[in-house]
Protein backbone atom coordinates (compact mmCIF):
# COMPACT_ATOMS: atom_id res chain seq x y z
CA UNK A 1 0.00 0.00 0.00
CA UNK A 2 0.88 3.35 -0.39
CA UNK A 3 2.07 5.89 2.72
CA UNK A 4 1.78 9.55 3.04
CA UNK A 5 5.12 11.46 3.49
CA UNK A 6 8.13 10.07 4.83
CA UNK A 7 8.92 11.43 8.36
CA UNK A 8 10.76 14.62 7.64
CA UNK A 9 14.36 14.06 9.91
CA UNK A 10 15.25 17.73 12.22
CA UNK A 11 17.10 19.16 10.14
CA UNK A 12 20.79 19.98 11.30
CA UNK A 13 21.86 23.55 9.37
CA UNK A 14 25.55 24.09 9.84
CA UNK A 15 27.05 27.80 9.91
CA UNK A 16 27.84 27.02 5.94
CA UNK A 17 24.74 26.18 5.33
CA UNK A 18 23.12 29.36 7.45
CA UNK A 19 25.32 31.46 5.44
CA UNK A 20 24.66 29.65 1.85
CA UNK A 21 20.67 30.07 2.30
CA UNK A 22 21.54 33.94 3.43
CA UNK A 23 23.21 34.73 0.50
CA UNK A 24 20.70 32.70 -1.92
CA UNK A 25 17.62 35.04 0.25
CA UNK A 26 19.31 38.24 -0.49
CA UNK A 27 20.00 37.28 -3.92
CA UNK A 28 16.22 36.26 -4.09
CA UNK A 29 15.25 39.53 -3.33
CA UNK A 30 13.70 42.38 -5.18
CA UNK A 31 15.97 45.66 -4.94
CA UNK A 32 13.56 47.94 -3.18
CA UNK A 33 14.35 48.24 0.60
CA UNK A 34 11.12 48.08 2.13
CA UNK A 35 10.51 44.70 0.48
CA UNK A 36 11.82 42.80 3.58
CA UNK A 37 13.12 38.81 3.67
CA UNK A 38 12.67 37.26 0.87
CA UNK A 39 10.06 34.51 0.23
CA UNK A 40 10.72 31.03 -0.65
CA UNK A 41 12.10 29.32 -3.55
CA UNK A 42 8.55 27.45 -3.42
CA UNK A 43 6.71 30.30 -3.21
CA UNK A 44 8.15 31.43 -6.55
CA UNK A 45 6.91 28.89 -8.98
CA UNK A 46 3.39 30.01 -8.26
CA UNK A 47 1.51 31.58 -10.94
CA UNK A 48 -1.91 33.43 -10.65
CA UNK A 49 -4.96 31.09 -12.07
CA UNK A 50 -5.62 32.50 -15.59
CA UNK A 51 -9.25 33.05 -14.96
CA UNK A 52 -9.02 35.32 -12.08
CA UNK A 53 -6.34 37.10 -13.61
CA UNK A 54 -8.63 38.09 -16.65
CA UNK A 55 -11.15 39.01 -13.84
CA UNK A 56 -8.59 41.80 -13.24
CA UNK A 57 -8.05 42.56 -16.79
CA UNK A 58 -11.85 43.09 -17.60
CA UNK A 59 -12.79 45.13 -14.50
CA UNK A 60 -9.47 47.40 -15.75
CA UNK A 61 -11.14 47.35 -19.51
CA UNK A 62 -14.47 48.61 -18.14
CA UNK A 63 -13.31 51.18 -16.20
CA UNK A 64 -11.49 52.80 -18.96
CA UNK A 65 -14.22 52.33 -21.29
CA UNK A 66 -17.30 52.78 -19.29
CA UNK A 67 -17.28 56.51 -20.21
CA UNK A 68 -17.84 55.71 -23.71
CA UNK A 69 -20.16 53.85 -23.73
CA UNK A 70 -18.60 51.08 -24.90
CA UNK A 71 -19.84 47.66 -25.65
CA UNK A 72 -20.59 44.92 -22.47
CA UNK A 73 -18.11 42.92 -22.35
CA UNK A 74 -19.49 38.79 -22.83
CA UNK A 75 -17.62 37.08 -20.27
CA UNK A 76 -16.57 33.37 -21.44
CA UNK A 77 -13.31 33.17 -19.25
CA UNK A 78 -15.21 31.47 -15.97
CA UNK A 79 -16.11 28.25 -14.74
CA UNK A 80 -19.09 29.30 -12.97
CA UNK A 81 -22.25 27.38 -13.63
CA UNK A 82 -24.78 30.55 -15.15
CA UNK A 83 -27.84 29.13 -12.68
CA UNK A 84 -28.62 29.64 -9.52
CA UNK A 85 -27.89 27.62 -6.17
CA UNK A 86 -31.58 25.28 -6.63
CA UNK A 87 -33.71 26.96 -3.45
CA UNK A 88 -34.04 24.19 -1.37
CA UNK A 89 -30.30 24.39 -1.11
CA UNK A 90 -30.26 27.74 0.07
CA UNK A 91 -33.36 27.34 2.94
CA UNK A 92 -32.00 24.47 4.54
CA UNK A 93 -28.41 27.14 5.48
CA UNK A 94 -31.09 29.45 6.02
CA UNK A 95 -32.70 27.84 8.39
CA UNK A 96 -29.67 26.23 9.42
CA UNK A 97 -28.07 29.72 10.61
CA UNK A 98 -31.77 31.19 12.29
CA UNK A 99 -31.61 27.48 14.16
CA UNK A 100 -27.78 28.46 15.25
CA UNK A 101 -25.26 26.46 13.43
CA UNK A 102 -22.82 29.38 13.55
CA UNK A 103 -20.73 27.39 15.68
CA UNK A 104 -17.13 25.55 14.97
CA UNK A 105 -17.73 22.42 12.97
CA UNK A 106 -15.43 18.97 13.42
CA UNK A 107 -12.07 19.52 10.96
CA UNK A 108 -12.96 16.80 9.00
CA UNK A 109 -16.65 17.72 8.63
CA UNK A 110 -19.43 17.49 10.15
CA UNK A 111 -20.48 13.63 10.53
CA UNK A 112 -23.74 14.07 8.79
CA UNK A 113 -22.53 15.60 5.92
CA UNK A 114 -19.21 12.79 5.81
CA UNK A 115 -22.32 10.29 5.78
CA UNK A 116 -24.16 11.71 3.03
CA UNK A 117 -20.96 12.05 0.55
CA UNK A 118 -20.15 8.42 1.30
CA UNK A 119 -24.02 7.62 0.82
CA UNK A 120 -23.38 9.23 -2.49
CA UNK A 121 -20.07 7.19 -3.26
CA UNK A 122 -22.00 4.36 -2.93
CA UNK A 123 -25.03 5.36 -5.21
CA UNK A 124 -23.15 6.88 -7.72
CA UNK A 125 -20.20 4.93 -7.86
CA UNK A 126 -20.68 1.89 -6.23
CA UNK A 127 -17.75 1.86 -4.14
CA UNK A 128 -18.36 1.06 -0.92
CA UNK A 129 -17.13 4.44 0.91
CA UNK A 130 -17.17 5.04 4.65
CA UNK A 131 -17.77 8.51 6.58
CA UNK A 132 -14.60 8.04 8.10
CA UNK A 133 -12.69 8.11 4.33
CA UNK A 134 -14.14 11.72 3.52
CA UNK A 135 -13.11 15.08 4.27
CA UNK A 136 -14.60 18.05 3.85
CA UNK A 137 -13.26 21.50 2.95
CA UNK A 138 -14.10 24.91 1.53
CA UNK A 139 -14.04 23.46 -1.97
CA UNK A 140 -12.64 21.59 -4.10
CA UNK A 141 -9.54 23.08 -3.93
CA UNK A 142 -8.46 21.77 -1.05
CA UNK A 143 -9.13 18.34 -1.37
CA UNK A 144 -6.58 18.77 -4.09
CA UNK A 145 -4.03 20.73 -2.02
CA UNK A 146 -4.07 18.85 1.37
CA UNK A 147 -3.91 15.45 -0.27
CA UNK A 148 -0.61 16.29 -2.37
CA UNK A 149 1.37 17.87 0.82
CA UNK A 150 0.04 14.65 2.90
CA UNK A 151 1.25 12.64 0.37
CA UNK A 152 4.25 14.03 -1.65
CA UNK A 153 8.16 14.38 -0.09
CA UNK A 154 10.73 16.85 -2.41
CA UNK A 155 11.84 14.15 -5.11
CA UNK A 156 8.87 12.77 -6.09
CA UNK A 157 6.98 12.95 -9.09
CA UNK A 158 3.63 13.65 -9.59
CA UNK A 159 2.24 13.32 -13.05
CA UNK A 160 -0.63 15.66 -14.32
CA UNK A 161 -2.38 16.13 -17.52
CA UNK A 162 -1.15 19.32 -19.61
CA UNK A 163 -2.91 21.21 -20.57
CA UNK A 164 -4.66 20.85 -16.91
CA UNK A 165 -6.30 22.93 -14.56
CA UNK A 166 -3.64 25.09 -12.96
CA UNK A 167 -3.83 24.19 -9.48
CA UNK A 168 -2.10 21.32 -10.46
CA UNK A 169 0.96 22.69 -10.84
CA UNK A 170 0.57 24.89 -7.76
CA UNK A 171 0.20 21.76 -5.33
CA UNK A 172 3.26 20.44 -6.89
CA UNK A 173 4.89 23.49 -5.98
CA UNK A 174 3.60 24.09 -2.51
CA UNK A 175 4.96 20.91 -1.69
CA UNK A 176 8.70 20.32 -3.25
CA UNK A 177 7.35 17.41 -5.82
CA UNK A 178 8.48 17.43 -9.03
CA UNK A 179 6.18 17.96 -11.92
CA UNK A 180 5.80 16.17 -14.58
CA UNK A 181 3.12 17.26 -17.25
CA UNK A 182 2.01 14.97 -19.85
CA UNK A 183 0.25 15.85 -23.19
CA UNK A 184 -3.16 15.36 -24.26
CA UNK A 185 -3.75 13.25 -27.53
CA UNK A 186 -5.08 16.18 -29.92
CA UNK A 187 -9.16 16.12 -29.32
CA UNK A 188 -7.97 16.64 -25.66
CA UNK A 189 -9.82 13.45 -24.35
CA UNK A 190 -6.99 11.79 -22.62
CA UNK A 191 -3.22 11.65 -22.27
CA UNK A 192 -1.11 10.87 -25.10
CA UNK A 193 -1.10 7.30 -23.66
CA UNK A 194 2.48 6.70 -24.84
CA UNK A 195 3.83 9.87 -23.40
CA UNK A 196 1.97 8.80 -20.39
CA UNK A 197 3.38 5.65 -20.29
CA UNK A 198 7.24 7.07 -20.61
CA UNK A 199 6.44 9.49 -17.62
CA UNK A 200 5.59 7.52 -15.18
CA UNK A 201 8.39 5.30 -13.24
CA UNK A 202 9.58 4.50 -9.59
CA UNK A 203 9.72 8.32 -8.93
CA UNK A 204 6.52 8.87 -9.64
CA UNK A 205 4.26 9.48 -6.12
CA UNK A 206 1.21 10.49 -7.88
CA UNK A 207 -0.97 10.66 -11.19
CA UNK A 208 -3.65 12.64 -11.57
CA UNK A 209 -6.62 12.18 -13.32
CA UNK A 210 -9.22 14.71 -14.72
CA UNK A 211 -12.39 13.39 -16.16
CA UNK A 212 -14.34 15.14 -17.49
CA UNK A 213 -11.86 17.72 -17.69
CA UNK A 214 -10.92 21.35 -17.43
CA UNK A 215 -9.83 22.83 -20.35
CA UNK A 216 -10.39 20.66 -23.00
CA UNK A 217 -14.09 19.07 -22.08
CA UNK A 218 -12.71 15.85 -22.60
CA UNK A 219 -13.91 12.46 -20.85
CA UNK A 220 -11.34 9.46 -21.01
CA UNK A 221 -12.04 6.65 -22.27
CA UNK A 222 -12.00 3.73 -20.09
CA UNK A 223 -9.24 1.68 -21.22
CA UNK A 224 -7.89 4.55 -20.76
CA UNK A 225 -8.26 4.94 -17.21
CA UNK A 226 -7.64 1.52 -17.27
CA UNK A 227 -4.23 2.03 -18.34
CA UNK A 228 -3.69 4.29 -15.14
CA UNK A 229 -5.09 1.97 -13.21
CA UNK A 230 -2.37 -0.80 -13.88
CA UNK A 231 0.47 1.88 -14.15
CA UNK A 232 -0.66 2.55 -10.31
CA UNK A 233 -0.20 -0.46 -9.38
CA UNK A 234 2.49 -1.53 -10.95
CA UNK A 235 4.41 1.83 -9.60
CA UNK A 236 2.41 1.94 -6.59
CA UNK A 237 1.65 5.74 -6.71
CA UNK A 238 -1.43 7.21 -5.82
CA UNK A 239 -4.32 8.24 -8.16
CA UNK A 240 -5.55 11.49 -7.43
CA UNK A 241 -8.89 11.72 -9.79
CA UNK A 242 -10.63 15.36 -9.91
CA UNK A 243 -14.22 14.41 -10.25
CA UNK A 244 -15.54 17.97 -9.88
CA UNK A 245 -17.52 17.54 -13.25
CA UNK A 246 -18.39 13.68 -13.10
CA UNK A 247 -22.49 14.73 -13.40
CA UNK A 248 -21.45 16.56 -16.56
CA UNK A 249 -21.34 14.00 -19.30
CA UNK A 250 -23.68 14.85 -22.08
CA UNK A 251 -22.96 11.69 -24.61
CA UNK A 252 -21.78 8.61 -22.94
CA UNK A 253 -24.34 5.86 -23.80
CA UNK A 254 -23.07 3.73 -20.83
CA UNK A 255 -23.56 6.03 -18.05
CA UNK A 256 -27.33 7.88 -17.54
CA UNK A 257 -30.74 5.67 -18.71
CA UNK A 258 -32.46 4.00 -15.60
CA UNK A 259 -29.40 5.62 -13.42
CA UNK A 260 -29.05 9.08 -14.17
CA UNK A 261 -26.40 9.28 -11.22
CA UNK A 262 -24.02 6.54 -12.08
CA UNK A 263 -19.86 7.75 -12.52
CA UNK A 264 -17.76 5.49 -13.97
CA UNK A 265 -14.50 5.95 -11.73
CA UNK A 266 -10.91 4.68 -11.13
CA UNK A 267 -12.32 3.67 -7.76
CA UNK A 268 -14.03 0.94 -8.61
CA UNK A 269 -11.47 -0.87 -10.82
CA UNK A 270 -9.68 -3.92 -9.03
CA UNK A 271 -7.64 -2.61 -6.57
CA UNK A 272 -7.80 0.91 -6.91
CA UNK A 273 -9.98 1.94 -3.82
CA UNK A 274 -6.50 1.82 -1.77
CA UNK A 275 -4.51 4.18 -4.16
CA UNK A 276 -7.37 6.69 -5.37
CA UNK A 277 -7.79 10.44 -3.37
CA UNK A 278 -11.01 10.90 -5.28
CA UNK A 279 -12.00 14.49 -5.83
CA UNK A 280 -15.23 16.39 -5.89
CA UNK A 281 -17.79 18.72 -4.88
CA UNK A 282 -20.61 21.05 -4.88
CA UNK A 283 -19.55 24.30 -7.12
CA UNK A 284 -20.29 22.27 -10.39
CA UNK A 285 -22.95 20.14 -9.84
CA UNK A 286 -24.94 22.37 -7.56
CA UNK A 287 -24.18 25.28 -8.87
CA UNK A 288 -22.56 26.27 -5.55
CA UNK A 289 -18.96 27.70 -6.76
CA UNK A 290 -19.31 30.65 -3.96
CA UNK A 291 -20.44 28.72 -1.15
CA UNK A 292 -17.05 27.41 -0.76
CA UNK A 293 -17.88 23.17 -0.72
CA UNK A 294 -16.49 20.34 -1.33
CA UNK A 295 -14.77 17.36 -0.25
CA UNK A 296 -11.90 14.36 -0.71
CA UNK A 297 -12.17 10.47 -0.11
CA UNK A 298 -9.36 8.56 0.45
CA UNK A 299 -7.91 5.42 2.66
CA UNK A 300 -8.74 6.58 6.13
CA UNK A 301 -4.94 6.44 6.78
CA UNK A 302 -4.57 9.52 4.66
CA UNK A 303 -7.70 10.99 5.31
CA UNK A 304 -6.20 11.50 9.02
CA UNK A 305 -3.47 13.15 7.53
CA UNK A 306 -5.62 15.54 5.34
CA UNK A 307 -7.97 16.45 8.31
CA UNK A 308 -4.62 17.62 10.46
CA UNK A 309 -3.88 19.65 7.83
CA UNK A 310 -7.21 21.19 7.49
CA UNK A 311 -7.02 21.57 11.73
CA UNK A 312 -3.68 23.86 10.86
CA UNK A 313 -4.41 25.47 7.89
CA UNK A 314 -8.49 26.38 7.85
CA UNK A 315 -9.45 24.54 10.89
CA UNK A 316 -12.91 23.74 9.86
CA UNK A 317 -15.90 24.44 6.95
CA UNK A 318 -18.91 26.67 7.91
CA UNK A 319 -21.62 24.75 9.95
CA UNK A 320 -24.31 26.11 8.22
CA UNK A 321 -22.66 25.73 4.17
CA UNK A 322 -22.65 21.69 5.60
CA UNK A 323 -25.93 21.18 6.43
CA UNK A 324 -26.69 22.94 2.50
CA UNK A 325 -24.21 20.47 1.43
CA UNK A 326 -26.69 17.51 3.11
CA UNK A 327 -29.63 18.85 0.96
CA UNK A 328 -27.75 19.13 -1.72
CA UNK A 329 -27.08 15.48 -1.73
CA UNK A 330 -30.12 13.96 -0.60
CA UNK A 331 -32.73 16.08 -1.72
CA UNK A 332 -34.03 15.76 -5.12
CA UNK A 333 -31.72 15.73 -8.23
CA UNK A 334 -33.86 17.65 -10.93
CA UNK A 335 -31.92 20.57 -11.35
CA UNK A 336 -28.64 18.52 -12.08
CA UNK A 337 -30.39 16.91 -15.21
CA UNK A 338 -32.13 20.17 -16.24
CA UNK A 339 -28.72 21.75 -15.97
CA UNK A 340 -27.23 18.99 -18.02
CA UNK A 341 -29.62 19.15 -21.10
CA UNK A 342 -29.49 23.13 -21.17
CA UNK A 343 -25.20 22.81 -21.11
CA UNK A 344 -25.86 20.19 -24.21
CA UNK A 345 -27.95 22.84 -26.03
CA UNK A 346 -25.01 25.16 -25.13
CA UNK A 347 -22.48 23.18 -25.71
CA UNK A 348 -24.08 21.78 -29.48
CA UNK A 349 -24.10 25.63 -30.29
CA UNK A 350 -21.00 26.72 -29.66
CA UNK A 351 -18.76 24.34 -30.85
CA UNK A 352 -21.12 24.40 -34.47
CA UNK A 353 -20.73 28.22 -34.12
CA UNK A 354 -16.71 27.60 -33.35
CA UNK A 355 -16.19 25.32 -36.66
CA UNK A 356 -18.00 27.90 -38.69
CA UNK A 357 -15.03 30.39 -38.25
CA UNK A 358 -12.11 30.25 -40.87
CA UNK A 359 -8.73 29.37 -39.04
CA UNK A 360 -10.52 27.62 -35.86
CA UNK A 361 -11.31 23.86 -35.26
CA UNK A 362 -12.97 22.87 -32.24
CA UNK A 363 -13.42 18.83 -31.22
CA UNK A 364 -16.97 18.10 -29.65
CA UNK A 365 -16.24 17.76 -25.98
CA UNK A 366 -18.23 14.95 -24.24
CA UNK A 367 -18.56 16.72 -20.85
CA UNK A 368 -17.87 19.54 -18.39
CA UNK A 369 -18.62 23.22 -20.03
CA UNK A 370 -16.10 24.09 -22.34
CA UNK A 371 -14.68 24.12 -25.70
CA UNK A 372 -11.16 24.74 -26.05
CA UNK A 373 -10.59 25.14 -30.12
CA UNK A 374 -7.34 25.15 -31.96
CA UNK A 375 -6.36 27.88 -34.16
CA UNK A 376 -4.13 28.03 -37.49
CA UNK A 377 -3.69 31.70 -37.74
CA UNK A 378 0.14 32.73 -37.98
CA UNK A 379 2.03 34.87 -35.96
CA UNK A 380 0.03 34.97 -32.94
CA UNK A 381 -0.19 33.09 -29.31
CA UNK A 382 -2.69 32.47 -27.65
CA UNK A 383 -1.96 34.88 -25.32
CA UNK A 384 -1.93 37.59 -28.18
CA UNK A 385 -5.11 36.15 -29.50
CA UNK A 386 -7.02 36.40 -26.21
CA UNK A 387 -6.09 40.08 -25.55
CA UNK A 388 -6.81 40.77 -28.96
CA UNK A 389 -10.57 39.29 -28.62
CA UNK A 390 -10.47 41.26 -25.04
CA UNK A 391 -10.00 44.40 -26.59
CA UNK A 392 -11.78 43.96 -29.98
CA UNK A 393 -14.52 41.88 -29.93
CA UNK A 394 -14.95 42.03 -26.12
CA UNK A 395 -15.31 38.85 -25.66
CA UNK A 396 -13.21 37.80 -22.67
CA UNK A 397 -11.90 33.88 -22.92
CA UNK A 398 -8.70 32.21 -22.10
CA UNK A 399 -5.48 31.40 -23.98
CA UNK A 400 -4.92 27.55 -23.60
CA UNK A 401 -1.49 28.15 -22.39
CA UNK A 402 -2.87 29.20 -18.93
CA UNK A 403 -3.31 25.51 -18.49
CA UNK A 404 0.25 24.53 -19.41
CA UNK A 405 2.83 24.77 -22.39
CA UNK A 406 0.86 22.33 -24.53
CA UNK A 407 -2.30 24.48 -24.77
CA UNK A 408 -0.68 26.82 -26.81
CA UNK A 409 -2.46 27.61 -29.91
CA UNK A 410 -5.68 26.87 -28.09
CA UNK A 411 -8.21 28.88 -26.53
CA UNK A 412 -10.68 27.94 -23.82
CA UNK A 413 -14.16 29.35 -24.01
CA UNK A 414 -16.72 28.12 -20.98
CA UNK A 415 -20.38 28.27 -22.60
CA UNK A 416 -21.96 28.36 -19.08
CA UNK A 417 -23.50 31.74 -20.25
CA UNK A 418 -27.09 32.32 -21.47
CA UNK A 419 -27.52 31.41 -25.09
CA UNK A 420 -28.66 34.36 -26.11
CA UNK A 421 -24.80 36.26 -24.77
CA UNK A 422 -23.41 32.76 -26.64
CA UNK A 423 -24.84 33.90 -29.81
CA UNK A 424 -23.57 37.64 -29.66
CA UNK A 425 -19.71 36.41 -28.42
CA UNK A 426 -19.48 34.14 -31.31
CA UNK A 427 -20.65 36.52 -34.02
CA UNK A 428 -18.25 39.21 -32.19
CA UNK A 429 -15.88 36.63 -32.29
CA UNK A 430 -16.08 36.09 -36.20
CA UNK A 431 -16.45 39.53 -37.45
CA UNK A 432 -12.83 40.34 -35.06
CA UNK A 433 -10.98 37.13 -36.53
CA UNK A 434 -12.03 38.03 -40.05
CA UNK A 435 -10.73 41.67 -39.63
CA UNK A 436 -7.01 40.44 -38.59
CA UNK A 437 -6.89 37.64 -40.47
CA UNK A 438 -8.63 38.36 -43.70
CA UNK A 439 -6.44 35.63 -45.70
CA UNK A 440 -8.49 33.05 -43.61
CA UNK A 441 -11.70 32.50 -45.62
N1 LIG B 1 -10.92 20.96 -10.29
C1 LIG B 1 -11.20 21.46 -11.49
C2 LIG B 1 -10.83 20.70 -12.70
C3 LIG B 1 -11.84 22.72 -11.61
O1 LIG B 1 -12.11 23.21 -12.83
C4 LIG B 1 -12.17 23.43 -10.44
C5 LIG B 1 -12.83 24.80 -10.46
N2 LIG B 1 -12.78 25.50 -11.61
C6 LIG B 1 -11.83 22.86 -9.20
C7 LIG B 1 -11.22 21.62 -9.16
C8 LIG B 1 -12.08 23.59 -7.92
O2 LIG B 1 -13.39 23.53 -7.49
P1 LIG B 1 -13.88 24.37 -6.24
O3 LIG B 1 -14.31 25.71 -6.74
O4 LIG B 1 -15.00 23.57 -5.65
O5 LIG B 1 -12.74 24.49 -5.28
Amino acid sequence: MSTTSRAIATPRIDARARRARTTRSTRARASTEDDGPATSRRAATLRNEGAYAVLEKVAALERRSDAKGAKRVLRLEIGQPGFATPARVCDAAVRAIEGGETKYAAPSGAPRLREAVAEYLVRTRGVAYEAENVVVGPGAKPGLFLPTLACCDPGDEVVYPDPGFPTYAAMCAAAGATPRPVPLRSDGASFDMAALEASVNEKTKMIVINSPGNPTGGVMPREDVAAVARLAKKFNCWVMSDEIYSRLIYDDEEEGGENDEKIFSICALDGMKERTILVDGFSKTYCMTGWRLGWVACPKHLAEKIKLLTVHSVGCVAAFTQIAGVEALTGPQDSVKAMRDEYRVRRDFVVDALNDIPGISCPVPKGAFYAFPSFDFPDVTAQELADYLLEDARVALLPGTDFGAAGERHLRLSYVGELSDLREAMARIKTSLAKRFPDFV
